[in-house]
């Protein structure tokens, strides 16, 4: 039919033509798939903006592209090479992905003895004479106000469950907030400084390598991750102190007599700095290396400790024990501390934050308005806890609201209720914001003041 109308040369023209045409489309839609391909779905899949990027594709092969832009995309493929995993979702992402270097590290000879590092003896000497030299890190603040170092820290890990280190966020923030008010430094370790000693032992060299390194700080203040700060107001007594090295929350006849492991807690201590401490750690390290050391020493104190279960040594027992088989050494030193809650357990309080809301005020740290609510036995970061989960994260919840409502307070908010995230405003603001009270005299405490020296 083709031959009639238009002629068998021309149809061969026709045919060739089709043919042409043929191979260009095909060409046509194989660089479109190729540049698909390279592009992804782009941004909105619309045709727009695929558009948009098959044109920066092009600016790009015909070398108009920027150069930081080829470092970093070089960067890219060597680092990341073939393995990496595409996703945009966070929820989906393995986290164990990005952990390279985890094995345990080498294992030590298990007959040398630990150290946890030199023999220091001349501390007071080569501390006294570094603070003559550096007369601008003075170690008092004030008359009697020591230069504290608050210290705290957790597992350079994740939490076994995020929500865990949704609290230690929560923990850190609560204590960045009270040591602002009171003019406290605070250091936050995530690194395990000595292998042997992980978990609860991790603080024992992290204390001495910040005493050792900053001379500067008169008294630091360890406090574990899961303790937190339920009252802002409150400031520690700090005169008190004057003459002891150590200051835990316990008592006397719980330790000294009873020999009971539970008679002190190590969640929240203070500690000076001077030979006494970096001694008294050198006698408090020994039963920490983990394995054999640790186990057999857990059997000691389970042994010689009033109440304590089965399990390796803790840096809390041995504390117990090395104060109640060597008081002389150490007692007249150390005070245990009860007037308040340096720690306090959160069993006992928790349940009673409406009722101390109803009868008292911020300020007073002891059973009417606790310092501290520490959450022993819960380990929100772990795989197990002592105490049923949601019992731990319900009332993690409300203690850090409780102590947040004092922190909300001065800016003229406060939380729906203990147990909700949300705040509501508690005044208006006002175009005098000057002259609002602030009732708990938070915003420029009296103990934080600096003395400013006369220059005349
Ligand atoms: N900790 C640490 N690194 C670790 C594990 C624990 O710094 O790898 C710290 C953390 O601050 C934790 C404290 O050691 O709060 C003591 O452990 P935990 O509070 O779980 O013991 P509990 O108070 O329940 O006896
Ligand atoms: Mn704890």
């Amino acid at each position: 039919m083709l031959d009639r109308i238009i002629g068998p040369r021309r149809k061969r023209q026709f045919h060739r033509l089709l043919h042409n045409g043929k191979i260009t489309i095909l060409c046509l839609v194989l660089t479109i798939v190729v540049l698909r391909g390279n592009l992804g779905a782009g941004k909105f899949g619309t045709p727009e903006q695929d558009f948009k990027e098959i044109r920066e594709t092009f600016y790009q092969y015909r070398g108009k592209r920027a150069e930081p832009r080829r470092v970093l995309e070089e960067l890219q493929t060597t680092t990341e090479q073939t393995t990496v995993s595409s996703t945009n979702n966070y929820a989906e992402f393995d986290i164990n992905k990005l952990f390279v270097d985890e094995e345990d590290d080498v294992k030590k000879n298990p007959n040398e003895p630990y150290s946890i590092g030199p023999k220091i003896s001349d501390w007071d000497e080569q501390r006294g004479e570094w603070l003559k030299q550096n007369p601008n890190f003075p170690n008092f603040v004030n008359d009697n106000k020591p230069r504290v170092l608050l210290v705290t820290g957790s597992s350079p890990k994740p939490c076994e469950n995020p929500v865990g280190d949704h609290y230690l966020l929560k923990s850190i923030k609560n204590k960045i907030d009270y040591c602002r008010i009171h003019g406290i430094e605070i250091f936050y370790n995530m690194a395990l400084l000595d292998a042997e000693m992980a978990g609860f032992w991790a603080k024992l060299p992290l204390i001495r390598k910040l005493l050792l390194s900053h001379p500067e700080i008169e008294f630091l203040w360890w406090m574990d991750s899961d303790a937190m700060f339920t009252d802002m107001a409150f400031e520690v007594p700090w005169e008190r102190y004057k003459d002891r090295n150590l200051v835990m929350h316990g008592w006397n006849e719980m330790v000294y007599d009873q020999k009971n492991w539970i008679g002190l807690n190590t969640g929240s201590f203070l500690l000076r700095n001077c030979q006494w401490s970096l001694d008294l750690i050198d006698v408090w390290a020994p039963m920490g290396p983990k394995g054999k050391i640790r186990d057999e020493a857990g059997k000691l104190l389970t042994r010689e400790l009033k109440d304590r279960p089965v399990f390796e040594a803790d840096d809390q027992s041995a504390m117990v024990w090395i104060l109640a088989s060597q008081k002389d050494r150490w007692a007249n030193k150390v005070y245990l501390e009860n007037h308040y809650y340096l720690h306090g357990y959160w069993g006992i309080l928790v349940d009673r934050y409406e009722e101390m809301i109803a009868s008292y005020h911020p300020g007073l740290g002891d059973h009417r308005w606790p310092l501290v609510t520490h959450f022993v036995g819960c380990k929100p970061c772990g795989k197990f806890g002592d105490y049923p989960v949601e019992r731990c994260l319900k009332q993690m919840d409300r203690a850090f609201n409780f102590g947040d409502n004092q922190i909300l307070q001065m800016y003229g908010f406060t939380h729906k209720s203990l147990a909700s995230r949300r705040v509501k405003r508690t005044r208006n603001d006002s175009s005098n914001p000057l002259e609002v009270k602030d009732e708990l005299g938070l915003l420029h405490p009296a103990y934080k003041a600096v003395k400013v020296s006369s220059s005349s």
